[in-house]
């Protein structure tokens, strides 16, 4: 059984404490490693690193911090294969899905971010024949960041990434469901030649570990990717203590169809946007809003679509949807599936547990297509974050519109038309950050992404990332005689 170490002041360690976590293998039910059940004494001690690190790091020339950024992003594709291996066993994931998406978007959260602080500018403003302000972006110090289980090595990456390249130093806490390969990012930052305590990486339960950050006098700013709940208790510590919060929370996203849609296309990005990852990716559409015209016809046929989809293996590269996280999560899913029928649900596809060949502790839930929900429901307002979509029908644009928007989230939309105005005044007016048109999950790292309402505070990517990870100071210089 492989034991996880922390990672801190540059060195792999064990918790001062000697407590671990049992890691478990989805596809399996059964445990296969430990990780450290770290507390605020190792908290304290990886706070600590980053601040004798940062003014190190923070002074350094630009070059040399992109060429360690740069490093690390090579030395993440070069071991791609086994870093996927190790998200799928981890997580439950297809393997397939890990290839071509986890750690490449990992490798290239590093490269990004590493060339975009080499052309990261700030503003001047002159006062006519008076004075010329000019804008300083300085690192903030030591920052924290706070990532899930459904994406391990993508989001933990895409924080990590920007705080480094803004020249702070970092601790970061992955989640405790799936450490493995924040585990194998800190050997490959020990390879990398990372100056100590630039990053440390403490694993534990958010409880006893990440909640420190939200307290400490030493940790400038928190970046976290999570649940609204997590979300709301961090901001609840760190606001009073005026520190910076980018909170990238929950989601129950709309998918909005139009008669008028590309419908082969639609029909295969639905699948994909409903089932990728077992419906466990925060921008995943789970309240599918279907034109009533042709509502039938796309209920036969994404049914149809959806049982053809495989359940099984997360290692076979011919599975579709591979396990559910974690028992807990597995049963909260199976909770909702029962919650949807007591509400009034009619189950047309799916809805319940499977136990594929040779795979028989595992936790899987089939695809599940729920209908004849109204958007009131708990069903069709909570976060089930698994394989379960409800379908409504709609039958004018307003409607639609009202049926996207009654929700406390705001992540993401999916529009489907090829009426440009429509396309156009909906995605003006729909209540999210992130708004896709004829497709889902195209991403443009330099791009502003995060949620609205419950979803979200404050924006990720590109210069926004920078933004947040740096302070702004103005310097206003009188040059009249
Ligand atoms: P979670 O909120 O339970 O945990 C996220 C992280 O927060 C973990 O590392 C956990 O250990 C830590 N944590 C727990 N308690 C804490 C505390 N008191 N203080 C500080 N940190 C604490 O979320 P999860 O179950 O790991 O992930 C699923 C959730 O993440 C879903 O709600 C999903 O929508 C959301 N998510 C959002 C986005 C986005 O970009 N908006 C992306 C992916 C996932």
């Amino acid at each position: 059984m492989e034991t996880i170490l922390n990672y801190i002041n540059g060195r792999l360690t064990a918790p001062c404490n000697g407590l671990h976590l049992k890691v478990y293998n989805p596809a399996l039910g059964k445990v296969y490693a430990e990780a450290p059940d770290s507390d605020e004494e190792d908290m304290q001690i990886a706070i600590d690193a980053a601040k004798k690190a940062f003014p190190i790091w923070s002074t350094m020339a630009i070059e040399k911090r992109h060429d360690y950024l740069m490093v690390i992003a090579k030395k993440i594709t070069e071991n791609l294969e086994d870093l996927a291996l190790a998200e799928s066993i981890d997580n439950g994931k297809p393997l397939a899905l890990a290839k071509a998406v986890d750690i490449p978007r990992a490798s290239s959260n590093f490269s990004f971010f590493a060339n975009a602080i080499t052309q990261f500018s700030s503003e001047s403003h002159e006062m006519n024949g008076q004075a010329i302000n000019y804008t300083l972006r300085k690192p903030l110090g030591v920052v924290g960041c706070i990532s899930p289980w459904n994406l391990p090595l993508y989001l933990f990456t895409w924080k990590i990434a920007p705080a480094l390249a803004a020249g702070n130093t970092v601790v970061a806490k992955p989640s405790e469901v799936t450490p493995m390969t924040a585990f194998l990012l800190s050997k490959i930052c020990i390879e990398a030649g990372l100056p100590a305590g630039v990053l440390n990486i403490v694993h534990g339960q958010g409880d006893k570990t990440a909640a420190v950050l939200s307290t400490h006098p030493n940790i400038k700013a928190i970046s976290f990717t999570g649940s609204t709940l997590v979300g709301g208790k961090i901001a609840a510590k760190a606001a009073p203590l005026f520190k910076k919060i980018s909170l990238e929370m929950g989601g129950k996203n709309p998918n909005i169809i139009f008669a008028d849609c590309d419908y082969e296309k639609m029909l295969a990005t639905t699948v994909r946007s409903s089932f990728s990852n077992q419906g466990q990716i925060c921008l995943c559409g789970s309240r599918i809003l279907v034109e009533k015209s042709i509502y039938e016809k796309f209920k036969r046929d994404f049914v149809k679509r959806t049982k053809g989809l495989k359940v099984g293996n997360p290692l076979h590269e011919d599975t579709n949807v591979g396990a559910i996280v974690s028992k807990p999560h597995y049963e909260k899913i199976k909770r909702y599936i029962d919650l949807a029928q007591q509400e009034g649900g009619t189950i047309l596809c799916g809805g319940n547990a499977v136990q594929p060949d040779g795979f028989e502790d595992g936790w899987y839930v089939e695809p599940t297509i729920i209908e004849g929900l109204n958007m009131n429901c708990r069903t069709n307002q909570e976060e089930i974050f698994g394989p379960v979509v409800t379908l409504m029908p709609f039958e004018s644009d307003e409607e639609a519109l009202d049926l996207a928007n009654e929700s406390t989230y705001g992540l993401a939309t999916t529009i489907w038309t090829q009426n440009i105005n429509r396309a156009h005044l909906l995605a003006s007016k729909v209540e999210a950050g992130i708004i896709w048109v004829n497709t889902w999950l195209i991403r443009d790292l330099r791009t502003p992404f995060g949620g609205m309402k419950n979803s979200g505070v404050g924006r990720e990517g590109g210069l926004e990332a920078l933004r947040f990870f740096t302070e702004p100071k103005n310097i206003c210089i009188d040059y009249s005689k």
